[in-house]
C-alpha cells in the first residue's frame, strides 16, 4: 500500500505487526486476498466507516454481518448505555436472559429451548457436543466450503481421492479429530445419498449453512435441503442449521423464512448480539434438556448471557421486529445484482451475483456457482481489481473474493446508487 494514501493506518499496521501475529486478530482483516495492506477504522456510523485519515467508505462488510441496522444504531446504543448503568455483569441470572430466550424461540423456527454463548464458534461447538451426547454417536457430516467457526472438529476439509473422510484444514487439528468429520460437496445429491448409505448409522449430526455465505454466497439447488432432512431423519442423525450468518439476515426467520425444512438444532450469532459478542444454540426441547444441569452434556461459560451483550441483542431483535427492513434489503440487493450483471454482460465479462435478503456476492465465473469448488474457480484477480477500484471510490467490499457482501437498513437509496455506479465503473475497467 499506499503508505501515502493511508498514512495513519500504515503506522498502526506497522506497530501491530510487531506485536500481533500478522498485525490482525482475525486473518481476513489482513487483506491478503486483495493485494494490499489493511486500513484501520476510527469510527463507524450508519452505512459508513471512517478511517483515521478521515476517509469514509460505504461499508458492505458490516462487522461481518451483525450491523444489519447500520453501524452505531441509536436504539442499540441507548440500550447498551442503560444496561451499563445497571452493572457490567452479575454472575447470577438476569432478566434479559429470559427476554432473549423468549424472542429467539418466538422468531426462530424449530427452536423450543435455547442456550446463550459468547460467539458463533461456541454455539456450533456446543451443538456438535450436544448432538453427540444425545445420539451417542461420534461422527459428524459437514459440507465443503461451509464455515462454522474455529472449532477443531469443523476445521476439516474434504480429503483427496475417495471423498468423505476429512483432512485437517488447520495445523494443530489432529488426524484423529478430522477422522470423525466427513466432508462432502454442498448441493451434491449423489455424495449425499452415498454418505448416508455408508455412514448414516454412525452420524451424530449433519451441520450445514443452509445458504452458505463463507465462500461467497451460494443458494441450495431445489430439493437439496429437503433431501438432507429426509436422510438425517431416516438415519437418526440430528440436522444442525448453522444460521450464525443467515439468521435474521436472509429474512427475520433466517433461511427458514425462504424454505420449509426444519432442523433439530439451530446455531445463531452475529445479528443476535446487536454488534456485541453473542452466540446461541437451540432446538427441540427434548434434545436441549440433555444439557447440564438437566442432562449429561456439559456446556457453560462465565460470560454466557452477559447483560450488556444481551441488551444490545434484544434492542436489535426488537427493532427488526418493529421496522421489518427485509423487503427493502431484498430490493436493494436485487437492484445491485441486476445492474452489475447487466454491465458485465454488455462487456462480455462472466459475472454471477447471487443474492437473497441482505446478502449478495460477486463471482467472476462463467457458470452459476453451486459449491465451494465452483467458487474457487472464480477469477480472484478480477475481484481484487474491482475491490481496489471500489475502495479508491469510496466503497468497501469484503477484502476477499470468498466472502459475502452485507446490506443494512442504513444503506439508503443514495448510498446504493453510488455503489452501483462505482461497481459498474469498476467492471468496465476490467
Ligand atoms: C461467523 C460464523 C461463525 C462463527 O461465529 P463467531 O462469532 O465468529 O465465532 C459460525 N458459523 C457461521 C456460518 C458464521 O458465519
Amino acid at each position: 500500500m499506499d503508505a501515502a494514501r493511508f498514512p495513519e493506518s500504515s503506522k498502526l499496521f506497522e506497530r501491530a505487526q510487531k506485536l500481533i501475529p500478522g498485525g490482525v486478530n482475525s486473518p481476513v482483516r489482513a487483506f491478503r486476498n486483495v493485494g494490499m495492506n489493511p486500513f484501520y477504522t476510527q469510527s463507524a456510523d450508519g452505512c459508513r466507516l471512517r478511517t483515521p485519515e478521515g476517509e469514509t467508505f460505504i461499508d458492505y462488510v458490516l462487522t461481518w454481518g451483525p450491523a444489519i441496522l447500520g453501524h452505531n444504531d441509536p436504539d442499540i446504543r441507548a440500550a447498551v448505555h442503560a444496561a451499563v448503568d445497571r452493572g457490567l455483569g452479575f454472575g447470577t441470572n438476569g432478566p434479559d436472559e429470559v427476554r432473549m430466550a423468549e424472542l429467539i424461540t418466538q422468531i426462530v423456527p424449530a427452536v423450543e429451548k435455547v442456550r446463550m454463548t459468547n460467539s458463533g464458534t461456541e454455539a456450533t461447538m456446543s451443538a456438535i457436543r450436544l448432538a453427540r451426547g444425545y445420539t451417542r454417536r461420534s461422527k459428524i457430516l459437514k459440507f465443503d466450503g461451509c464455515f462454522h467457526g474455529h472449532v477443531d472438529s469443523l476445521l476439516v476439509k474434504a480429503g483427496s481421492g475417495a471423498l468423505t473422510f476429512g483432512n485437517p484444514d488447520s495445523a494443530g487439528v489432529t488426524a484423529g479429530t478430522a477422522a470423525d468429520t466427513l466432508v462432502i460437496p454442498y448441493n451434491d445429491f449423489e455424495a449425499l445419498e452415498n454418505v448416508f448409505k455408508n455412514y448414516g448409522a454412525e452420524l451424530a449430526a449433519a451441520i450445514i449453512e443452509p445458504f452458505p455465505g463463507n465462500v461467497g454466497f451460494i443458494m441450495p439447488k431445489p430439493g437439496f435441503l429437503e433431501r438432507l432432512r429426509e436422510l438425517t431423519a431416516g438415519a437418526g442423525t440430528l440436522l444442525i442449521f448453522d444460521e450464525v450468518m443467515t439468521g435474521f439476515r436472509i429474512s427475520l426467520h433466517g433461511t427458514m423464512g425462504k424454505h420449509a425444512v426444519r432442523p433439530d438444532l439451530v446455531c445463531l450469532g452475529k445479528i443476535i448480539g446487536g454488534g456485541l459478542p453473542v452466540g446461541a444454540f437451540g432446538g427441540r426441547a427434548e434434545i436441549m434438556d440433555c444439557i447440564a444441569p438437566l442432562g449429561p452434556v456439559y456446556q457453560a461459560g462465565t460470560y454466557c448471557g452477559n447483560p450488556i451483550a444481551l441488551a444490545a441483542g434484544i434492542a436489535a431483535l426488537e427493532k427488526l421486529l418493529r421496522v421489518n427492513p427485509y423487503p427493502v434489503l431484498e430490493a436493494r440487493g436485487a437492484a445491485i445484482a441486476e445492474a452489475l450483471t447487466a454491465t458485465a454482460r454488455e462487456r462480455g465479462i462472466a459475472l454471477q451475483v447471487p443474492h437473497c435478503g441482505g446478502m449478495f456476492s460477486l463471482f467472476f465465473n462463467e457458470a452459476p456457482v453451486e459449491n465451494a469448488a465452483d467458487a474457487m474457480r472464480s477469477d480472484k484477480e478480477r475481484f481484487g481489481r474491482v475491490f481496489r477500484f471500489a475502495l479508491d471510490n469510496g466503497v468497501f467490499l469484503p477484502p476477499s473474493p470468498y466472502e459475502s457482501c452485507f446490506l443494512s437498513a442504513a444503506h439508503d437509496e443514495a448510498a446504493t446508487e453510488k455503489t452501483v455506479r462505482v461497481l459498474c465503473d469498476a467492471i468496465k475497467q476490467l
